[in-house]
């Protein structure tokens, strides 16, 4: 059994993760500030602390363990688009929340240290770079991408000093149940889906050829739980993605299926653009299945089909 802290478990990604690591037996800390996660997403067993990673005063206020084991730190501000809404909330809630997560690492001499970056930091890529690889440079076109590549930098600086290991992923596009079907920022997939599960068409900011890397988010948590122990990604970043490109157009074409809806113009409207939008991206996953057992499970299909049940069932959460 394993005393482990996870960032952000109250959001998305988070309670999925800190979900498998109570039923493997492990005893875990969540700190969130429900900014956008909810309370009942963490999973019973769990400590749960509200409060902003982001306040050193207030998370060095909490009451842990002389030591922890592993710290997951999925939490911040996780959406590119509302990084320009408020690029220095965007600072506290991940670059500075990323020091004073790895401060308390050093204190509770932590020996694992996990982080949820972003395909975000590599910015606009050319199409011969498609699939990308951890050695692209990177050159991010948002402050949320920014301050992720600024938190990958913060970390391998920070651990030289302490005997922490760490492992950074850079998260493509995760999507399954359990995403905020209310946040219209962030999240393809489930933005898409939150106009199907009102019955009204599906706004599209963008054009419909622009492609991404699909992940669901099972395959994400498998991913980094796999890693936890293992030497081979101690100190290295990885793409987490399924490897393969999938357009708008074959979500919508996905989604429209799944729903029985077959009028594509009266369910589609495409209309403007995403600030720090990218045209399109998937990930080269060679370097982590290289370096654990992993490889995703789930394609498009079966993951949004898992989605709708998983909405069928909580229609009553998402009511304005
Ligand atoms: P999410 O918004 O559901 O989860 C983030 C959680 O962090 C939320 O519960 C939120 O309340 C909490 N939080 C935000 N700021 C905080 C703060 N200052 N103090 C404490 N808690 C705070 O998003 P998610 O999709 O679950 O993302 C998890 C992580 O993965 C994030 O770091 C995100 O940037 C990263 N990521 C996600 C995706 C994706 O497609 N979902 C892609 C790339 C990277």
């Amino acid at each position: 059994m394993a005393l482990c802290i996870v960032t952000g478990g109250a959001g998305f990604i988070g309670s999925h993760l800190a979900r498998r690591l109570i039923e493997r037996g492990d005893e875990i800390f969540v700190l969130d500030d429900l900014s956008t996660g909810f309370q009942r997403n963490v999973p019973e067993g769990a400590v749960f602390y509200q409060v902003d990673v982001g306040s050193i005063n207030d998370l060095l206020a909490l009451k842990f363990p002389d030591k922890i084991d592993t710290i997951y730190h999925l939490a911040g501000q996780s959406s590119g688009e509302a990084s320009f809404d408020d690029p220095l909330g965007d600072i506290k809630s991940n670059y500075i929340a990323t020091y004073n997560i790895l401060k308390l690492a050093e204190m509770k001499h932590c020996q694992r240290f996990i982080f949820t970056s972003s395909m975000s930091v590599y910015g606009e890529i050319g199409n011969g770079f498609i699939p990308v690889h951890e050695m692209h440079e990177c050159n991010p076109q948002s402050y949320y991408g920014c301050n992720k590549l600024a938190s990958e930098k913060l970390i391998n600086v920070f651990i030289k000093k302490t005997g922490i290991r760490p492992t950074i992923f850079r998260l493509f596009n995760v999507y399954g149940p359990g995403q905020n079907m209310n946040n219209l920022k962030q999240g393809m997939v489930s933005i898409y889906m939150s106009y199907l599960m009102k019955d009204v068409p599906i706004l599209v900011k963008g054009s419909l050829d622009r492609f991404r890397d699909f992940i669901y988010v099972d395959d994400v948590v498998d991913g980094l739980i796999r890693s936890e122990p293992c030497e081979k990604t101690f100190g290295e970043v990885f793409n987490i993605g399924t490897g393969q490109s999938t357009t708008v157009l074959e979500v919508l074409q996905t989604l429209l299926k799944i729903y029985q809806k077959d009028d594509f113009d009266r369910w589609i409207v495409v209309e403007g653009n995403t600030p720090g939008d990218l045209k399109g991206f998937s990930a080269d996953i060679s370097k982590l299945k290289a370096a654990i057992e992993w490889k995703p499970r789930y394609d498009i299909e079966r993951g949004i089909a898992e989605m709708k049940a998983w909405i069928d069932q909580t229609m009553d959460l998402w009511q304005d």
